[in-house]
């Protein structure tokens, strides 16, 4: 079988360069007789393939020298407990930004470890827009602001960088990037944390990427299991246990590819162009409709309806037809999303609008 556009939110398409080194490279690795899975992850094989995946990561999205980069497990789902227990620092609350399902879980996790100030929501609108910071309701004694730059299910991307340089530089700024990392480039040194789960940008699901300034690690709170305190994973270089050894060599031949193709800037050229031809085939039509905020139409997943809800699956078995799969939206918002992370050619693209233009000529 011909491999497919794969439009899904992860776990994603992976570049098919990745895949095919990785096939070459599956059973002996730079012929060095054994499989990147099969190494002990202390040998100087598995040490140097590690230690260059950080190297091309840094490199990528410039991280200061005072940042850690963490290889971690347990998704993002984890950081949403994670975050809170070694950031809090004996501080009573943290500041959140709600701007959907993503918002909410880290939110909903943080409250068993300390208050939570909601700064501002975007759920008098259904989650459709982000709201901008002179609406957000800050405080200055937090002990971090948390907010999720791309929502993932609600398709909402917020493209400027929260300024908390207003609360003195005290308080620092955290991300959820799961779906948003790579995309573009952003300013690491705005950030105190940024956390990722790999499935949707960086590479096989059970990898989770955490970027953290180094003064906001070691002050968990009482009874943080070693394990969930970032200072284990960073005095340990991510090998006080055994790291997702795999998952971290596709994460790494990702980098490379990215840096080969110019880096994050040509990433963000290739990622507006695609974006661009799906939401002008939304925007040129009178038959499917984009509920997002103009100004926070995510690049990476784009949600769309059709005009009668009741075509949907015609619709999904024609896209299916022509290779185009995993386009069916999330079940809490229905309709179609369509993800598009920098795996996803710009072909793929230009394939799901022809046949959406030909389904509206047929149905519409
Ligand atoms: C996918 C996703 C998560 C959950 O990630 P897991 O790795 O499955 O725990 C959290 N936040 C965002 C923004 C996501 O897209």
């Amino acid at each position: 079988m011909e491999r497919l556009y794969n439009f899904s939110a992860g776990p994603a398409a992976l570049p098919l360069e990745v895949l095919q080194q990785a096939r070459d490279e599956l059973v002996n690795w730079q012929g060095c007789g054994m499989s990147v899975m099969e190494m002990s992850h202390r040998g100087k094989e598995y040490m140097g393939i590690q230690a260059q995946a950080e190297a091309d990561l840094r490199e990528l999205m410039g991280i200061p020298a005072n940042y850690k980069v963490l290889f971690l497990q347990g998704g993002a789902s984890s950081q949403f407990a994670m975050v809170p227990m070694n950031l809090y620092r004996g501080k009573a609350s943290a500041d959140f930004l709600n701007t959907g399902e993503w918002s909410k879980k880290a939110i909903h996790e943080a409250l068993k470890y300390g208050a939570v100030n909601v700064v501002a929501s975007s759920e008098d609108k259904n989650f459709t827009y982000a709201p901008t910071q002179d609406a957000w309701k800050l405080d200055p004694n937090a002990a971090y602001v948390h907010y999720t730059p791309n929502e993932t299910i609600g398709g909402v991307e917020i493209f400027w960088t929260p300024d908390l340089a207003k609360l003195a530089g005290e308080v620092p700024l955290v991300a959820d990037m799961s779906s948003t990392i790579l995309s573009r480039p952003i300013d690491v040194s705005k950030f105190g944390l940024i956390y990722a789960g790999a499935q949707k940008n960086i590479g096989p699901a059970g990898l989770t990427l955490v970027i953290v300034r180094e003064d906001l690690i070691g002050q968990v709170v009482p009874g943080t299991p070693t394990m969930f305190d970032y200072r284990t994973h960073s005095e340990n270089g991510s090998m006080y246990n055994t790291p997702p050894t795999y998952g971290i060599y596709i994460a790494g031949l990702v980098f490379k590819l990215l840096k080969a193709k110019g880096g994050l800037a040509e990433m963000e050229k290739t990622n507006r162009l695609k974006a661009g031809l799906l939401y002008d085939c939304i925007d040129a039509s009178g038959f499917y409709h984009s509920p997002v905020a103009r100004e926070n139409r995510s690049l990476m997943n784009i949600p769309f309806t059709l005009k009668d809800a009741a075509l949907d699956e015609a619709f999904l078995n024609g896209a299916k037809a022509r290779n185009l799969v995993q386009l069916k939206g999330h079940r809490l918002s229905g309709g179609m999303r369509a993800s598009l992370y920098n795996a996803m050619p710009v072909e793929g693209v230009r394939a799901l609008v022809e046949f959406m233009q030909e389904f509206e000529r047929a149905h519409g």
